[in-house]
């Protein structure tokens, strides 16, 4: 297993994406922290993969400073180590760009970019030690998104901060390049979770969607678990800097295609 004994933090994994990779990740062998706000969530994503492996919840805002370092005092407690973390946490607020209110900006930047920075900072800061002391680098993986280049009016602060995860994401890698550590992003599509429920009921929603998606259909949350597998394992170990968009083909297509009829 790509993954064996491999300890991994995995944000906002109490469902959706972040849940997909956690499971992936304890398939492959890692032992892996869920780290959320959604406690009852948490534990209930704990109770499910306990059946297949090495796995705890620990509860953490990733835009607080303290919560994130508790978050990796409990990993080391817990598990000595920490080997790889997803910066997977992220929320979206949608308001007319006239609309908008400051709170909102300041809540989405501070969740999906700040606290990208903060948990990246933190985990670095043991990683870089480890290496000093002769131990193995790890590996940072962001979850971003197609909106990091592409852009909805009434979704301004999640494609800004989407955007920035870009830049973090280069800057990241660069700066920790010297150490071996690898950073990397994966920018999906439109993946079926919680995140596109509205999506689900809502034809017009659907048919804007699907006329943008060269493979006809939205992705499954496992399916950038298995892009984070990959970017985890050394089978990507020449590998940094980079996003990796798994988007069914959205990012590539000029025009729109034709939409399937609803099943
Ligand atoms: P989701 O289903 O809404 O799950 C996100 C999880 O993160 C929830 O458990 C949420 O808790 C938690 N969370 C929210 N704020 C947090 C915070 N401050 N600290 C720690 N955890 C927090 O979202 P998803 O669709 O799986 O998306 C996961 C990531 O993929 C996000 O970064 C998103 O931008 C990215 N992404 C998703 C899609 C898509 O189509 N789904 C496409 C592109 C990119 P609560 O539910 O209590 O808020």
């Amino acid at each position: 297993m790509s993954l064996e004994n491999k300890v991994a933090i995995i944000t906002g994994a109490a469902r959706g994406i972040g849940y997909a990779v956690a499971k992936r990740f304890v398939m492959d062998g890692a032992k892996v922290v869920i780290a959320d706000v959604d406690d009852e969530a948490g534990q209930s994503a704990v109770d499910d993969l306990k059946k297949i492996g090495e796995v705890t919840y620990v509860h953490c805002n990733v835009a607080e400073r303290l919560d994130v370092r508790n978050l990796v005092a409990e990993t080391l407690n817990a598990y000595g180590d920490v080997d790889v973390l997803v910066n997977n946490a992220g929320i979206v607020v949608g308001a007319d760009f006239l609309e908008l209110e400051e709170d909102d900006f300041d809540r989405v930047l501070s969740i999906n970019l700040k606290g990208t920075f903060l948990c990246s900072q933190a985990v670095a800061r043991h990683m870089v030690e480890k290496v000093q002391n002769g131990g193995e680098p790890g590996t940072i993986i962001n979850m971003s998104s197609i909106n990091a280049v592409l852009a909805i009016p009434n979704q301004i602060p999640y494609c800004v901060s989407k955007g920035g995860m870009s830049q973090l994401t280069k800057t990241t890698a660069l700066a920790l390049a010297p150490h071996g550590i690898r950073v990397n992003a994966i920018g999906p599509g439109s993946i079926m979770t919680d995140m596109l429920a509205s999506v689900n009921n809502d034809p017009a929603a659907r048919n804007r969607i699907l006329s943008r998606t060269p493979m006809e259909r939205v992705g499954e949350p496992s399916e950038i678990a298995g892009v984070a597998a990959f970017l985890a394992s050394p089978d990507a170990s020449y590998v940094t800097g980079q996003t990796i968009y798994a988007d069914g083909g959205r990012l590539p297509l000029n025009y729109t295609v034709a939409v399937p009829d609803a099943d």
